[in-house]
């Protein structure tokens, strides 16, 4: 008889998937549950494959699931594959589709987390890029809302420093870099912060462990530049683009620590997270501990933006279904 596995707590089940999930996996769809590969694939043990976090939010008003910025995560996850010698054998439009084809037959009604992920897929012992085999997956799972994005969020500096675009390059969003990113988050999660926020290897300011990172100082928005070992966030380029559309003056330029303390307001962004103000840095409070009005400005026309409501960005989106009110 086959034992009855315990259901995992609620806080184990998040990011996990359902029953009727899919993958696509070896040019085809499958049942999650059937995605398999195997323990001497090359990316298992050495960490060797690039990936997208990518989000689709559904509109119940439209009837619709929205994937959100497609192509720029594609062209991304290309960019990433090009640092790695990682052979990506579709379009970025292929990949698009490829997409779109999974959610619907995952047929969410809700928001969802796309995985894909480029890697080396070869069952072999040897360290190295060349002469390996390349394999291509993505799986989407029901998700909502990663951290309370209306508390705000505590966030300490951490004893872990980003790694070096010459060490292992933050630009390309590769699976074993993000060991560097769990250290930082465990380190803050056990201290008691929500969030940890990075330096780099010169000790200036990168970003959150998987997030970019903003501050506001006398009405500017200002974020580091890609040169600072950052992921070149697609969320943050958004932001970018509705400071621009709202006239909201920014900067990209490097960031000290002890900016980080006197800031008017601060926030962390990305796919996962969205958009999530912090209250503390450090435990010195930032400007009066609440959402400030820029990061608020941003932050209420980002989220319309996602779900497909407002007209100017209306590009950022792909309708999922066919046949839908859109
Ligand atoms: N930095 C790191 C290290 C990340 O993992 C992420 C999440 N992908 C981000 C920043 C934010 O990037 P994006 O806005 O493209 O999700």
């Amino acid at each position: 008889m086959v034992k009855e596995l315990a259901r995992p707590a609620p806080s184990l089940r998040r990011g996990t998937a359902p029953e009727h999930a899919w993958a696509f996996l070896d040019g085809e769809l499958v049942p999650i549950r059937d995605a398999r590969i195997s323990v001497m694939t090359h990316a298992f043990n050495y960490g060797t494959g690039v990936f997208e976090g990518i989000r689709a939010y559904w509109n119940a008003q439209d009837e619709q699931l929205y994937g959100l910025h497609l192509k720029e995560h594609y062209a991304r996850l290309h960019r990433s594959c090009r640092i790695m010698r990682i052979a990506l054998p579709h379009t970025i439009d292929e990949l698009v589709g490829i997409t779109v084809d999974l959610l619907r037959k995952c047929g969410y009604r809700e928001d969802a987390y796309i995985r894909p992920i480029a890697y080396k897929s070869s069952p072999l012992i040897g360290v190295r890029l060349h002469d390996l085999e390349d394999g291509f997956t993505v799986f989407a799972i029901p998700f909502g809302t990663y951290l309370d994005i209306d508390r705000g969020i505590s966030c300490a500096v951490s004893s872990w420093r980003r790694t070096d675009d010459n060490a292992i390059p933050a630009r390309s969003k590769i699976t074993g870099a993000y060991v560097n990113a769990a250290l930082a988050k465990t380190e803050a999660a056990e201290a008691g912060f929500d969030e940890a926020i990075v330096l780099n290897q010169d000790g200036h300011v990168s970003e959150g462990s998987a997030e970019n990172l903003f501050i506001v100082r006398d009405g500017v928005l200002v974020t580091p530049p890609g040169s600072d070992n950052i992921l070149e966030g697609i969320v943050r380029a958004s932001i970018l683009q509705i400071a621009a559309d709202e006239k909201i003056p920014t900067l990209v330029r490097q960031i000290d620590r002890t900016e980080l303390y006197i800031a008017d307001e601060a926030f962390l962004c990305g796919t996962g997270t969205q958009i999530n103000f912090i209250t503390k840095i450090d435990n010195r409070p930032l400007g009066e501990g609440t959402l400030g009005p820029i990061t608020e400005r941003i932050r209420r026309i980002y989220f319309e933006a996602v779900r497909g409501k407002v007209a100017r960005y209306r590009g950022w989106v792909t309708p999922v279904y066919t046949g839908s009110r859109t």
